[in-house]
Order: C-alpha cells, then structure tokens, then sequence
C-alpha cells in the first residue's frame, strides 16, 4: 500500500492555529486505498492555539516569522520536517494544506520585510523538505482537482 503523508488538519486534526481543523471528506475518499500518515510541524513546535506566522524573504533566506513577537520560528519547523521524513522514508506522496507557510506546496504567500507581497507561490518550511528529498507533493486543493491523476502519478 503507498504512503501518503498528509497534513493532519486535512484528515480532522483540530491543529491549526485556531485549533480548528480543515477535514476534507472529498480528499480523504480519494485516499481511501492508500496509507496516510499525518504531520503538524507548527502543533508539534507551539501547540494550538498559537500565534500565526508568515513566509518572509529576508537576507538570511526565507524564514517563518511570527506575527506576534517578529521571532524567527523556522528552526523548530524545519527540525521537526527532518525528523519526519527521516522517520518515514519511504513516502510516496506528500499532500500539504494549500497556503499554510508550513506546508502549502507552491500556494504559500511570500513577504518581503515591510510585508509587501512578493508571492502566492511560494512553498511552505515542511514542503521544501519534502521536495528537496524528491517526494511527489501537492498541494490538496491541486490534487483535488484532479491534476495529479492527470499527470499519471496515481490512477
Ligand atoms: S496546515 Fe500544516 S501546520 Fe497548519 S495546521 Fe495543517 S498540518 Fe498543521
């Protein structure tokens, strides 16, 4: 059976900052026949509720940064998304919240340091590991619609 990690707000996880969840029935019975794994960088390093954080450029690189404190909250993120696809390295698909700075995959928002948008595109902490270990990843509203099957990866 292939391995999906998937964020797990998407699977009902009331993880987000709000400690609400983004379950997505639809999603989910499209992944009925394969195995989820679910990952929360952000519950994992701050617990929910939280403050939010935003994806900034800055001369350092690109860093998660909180809207409450201006603190650089990327080290935990970026540890806990090592951890993870060095515990489960087998996965063969990645399936992140679209626009979250931890694991929308092409949709986050970008700033710049007087928070100007720079872009929608931009791709979240945890997702930059998954992409950088070469997993296939998505974001869930992308495959949702359809994208993926089209492109052959999953029939
Ligand atoms: S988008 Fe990612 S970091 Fe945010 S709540 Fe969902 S799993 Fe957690």
């Amino acid at each position: 059976m292939k391995k999906v990690a998937i964020s797990a707000c998407l699977m009902g996880k009331k993880c987000r900052y709000d400690a609400t969840d983004n379950h997505d029935v639809r999603l989910l019975g499209k992944l009925e026949n394969f195995e989820l794994i679910p990952f929360c960088p952000e519950e994992y390093a701050f617990g929910s509720p939280r403050p939010t954080m935003d994806l900034i450029e800055t001369p350092q690189g690109i860093k998660a940064i909180s809207n409450l404190t201006g603190g650089d909250l990327s080290p935990p993120v970026e540890n806990y998304a090592r951890n993870f696809f060095d515990t489960y390295d087998d996965i063969d698909l990645y399936i992140g919240k679209d626009r979250s700075p931890s694991c929308g995959v092409c949709s986050a928002r970008l700033y710049d340091e007087e928070k100007r948008l720079l872009s929608f595109e931009a791709v979240g902490l945890m997702s930059q590991e998954a992409k950088r270990r070469g997993i296939e990843s998505w974001d869930a509203e992308v495959y949702l619609d359809d994208r993926a099957k089209k492109s052959g990866y999953i029939g």
